[in-house]
């Protein structure tokens, strides 16, 4: 199945139906000018007289969902959201610029990481979230440790909690990021990955090497799941402009799903990426591999959310994992792991030889 990789990129950019801003917001620069990138777009904003949100949802929870996730707060980053903590397997430390997503993935890993109303929460305290940086240079304990990656220096991921690309047209966040990192004379590596195909702001920036933005991608089979991301053939149009904007680059394909036609689907796609990244100048490409699971929390809270949906989230070829929180998680039993993992390696090796995967999960 190939994706339609000549078709004119469609950037989908959010647009929030309802914009609150806390009183503590508007005491930082970065704050206010994401309130003027948001009433330049002519979208109403309440300024609220406390730091209290108060998002006074109906009672439908259909109708809770939907105003939720038309919901963008700007707000101040708390103390204990600041002190970064280690992601594994992606990166040395998490950094958030934000909490939430205004994407409808039925898969979406937030369900079961985030609670309470999928509002879309960006930080007005940037500076105070870049200060916390250099403390943790040197302290890694993933990528650093790693015999394989450790020439990566200690790594930041940014994507945790959100699609930092999905609301960069609304909060300017990741740019400045990416162009403190790319400043940073140290040896540190800024990590985020992106459903979304809007790159422009960082085409022009000097990221100095130091930002790998991963595409995540799945074939149009299963992108029917990843409602109001950018299109696959947008996404890797952007990858290619990414890389000839001299990124580093790299692919995130998740979640896998081993639903019927799989294989096909996913050759599709490879074959797509192949082609997208033909005669970009960096050879590095890096892989990383991620299996669709689900918690017995998070399937809950995604029913509820997309009620219908055609995303198999049944028993059948699943077994139970323990997380390192005592959860458990279902992920894909170990015949279908197998299976996914060997075709994968083998598919990548023959079709993509620059792709260095960095792990399988
Ligand atoms: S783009 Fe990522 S964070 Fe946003 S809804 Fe989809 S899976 Fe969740």
């Amino acid at each position: 199945m190939a994706t339609q990789l000549n078709a004119e990129p469609r950037t989908r950019l959010w647009r929030p139906k309802r914009v609150l801003v806390t009183r503590s917001a508007l005491d930082w620069a970065h704050g206010r000018q994401i309130a003027e990138r948001v009433a330049a777009l002519g979208i109403p904003i309440s300024q609220l007289a406390s730091d209290r949100l108060s998002l006074d949802l109906p009672d439908d929870p259909r109708r809770a969902y939907a105003e939720a996730k038309a919901t963008l707060a700007v707000t101040v980053a708390s103390p204990s959201k600041r002190k970064l903590q280690p992601i594994a397997p992606s990166a040395d430390w998490r950094v958030d610029l934000a909490e939430g997503c205004p994407a409808h993935c039925n898969y979406c890993y937030l369900a079961g990481s985030l609670k309470g109303p999928p509002i879309t929460r960006v930080y007005a305290n940037l500076p105070e979230i870049l200060a916390e940086l250099p403390q943790y240079v040197g302290r890694g304990t993933v990528t650093s440790r790693s015999r394989h990656r450790s020439h990566e220096g200690t790594t930041f991921e940014a994507s945790c909690y959100t699609d930092p690309l999905g609301i960069e047209h609304l909060t300017g966040s990741l740019s400045a990021l990416v162009a403190h990192f790319g400043a940073w004379q140290a040896d540190v590596q800024l990590r985020f990955t992106s459903k979304f195909d809007a790159v422009d702001p960082l085409l022009g920036l000097d990221h100095n090497g130091r930002t790998r933005m991963r595409f995540s991608l799945n074939p149009p089979l299963f992108a029917r799941f990843e409602g109001g991301t950018s299109p696959v053939a947008a996404r890797l149009a952007a990858m290619r402009r990414m890389a000839e904007a001299g990124y580093k680059v790299g692919l995130t394909i998740a979640p896998i799903i081993a639903a019927e036609g799989w294989e096909e689907a996913y050759g599709g796609l490879i074959a797509d990426i192949a082609s997208a990244l033909d005669g970009t100048p960096d050879p590095d490409l890096t892989v990383e591999l991620i299996t669709h699971r689900f918690t017995g929390g998070s399937k809950t809270v995604l029913q509820s959310w997309y009620p219908g949906s055609a995303l198999d989230m049944g028993a059948d070829r699943r077994a139970e994992k323990r997380t390192k929180f005592g959860a458990i998680k279902h992920v894909y039993d170990a015949a279908t792991m197998r299976a996914l993992r060997s075709w994968f390696e083998a598919e990548i090796a023959a079709k993509l030889p620059r792709g260095r995967i960095l792990y399988w999960t």
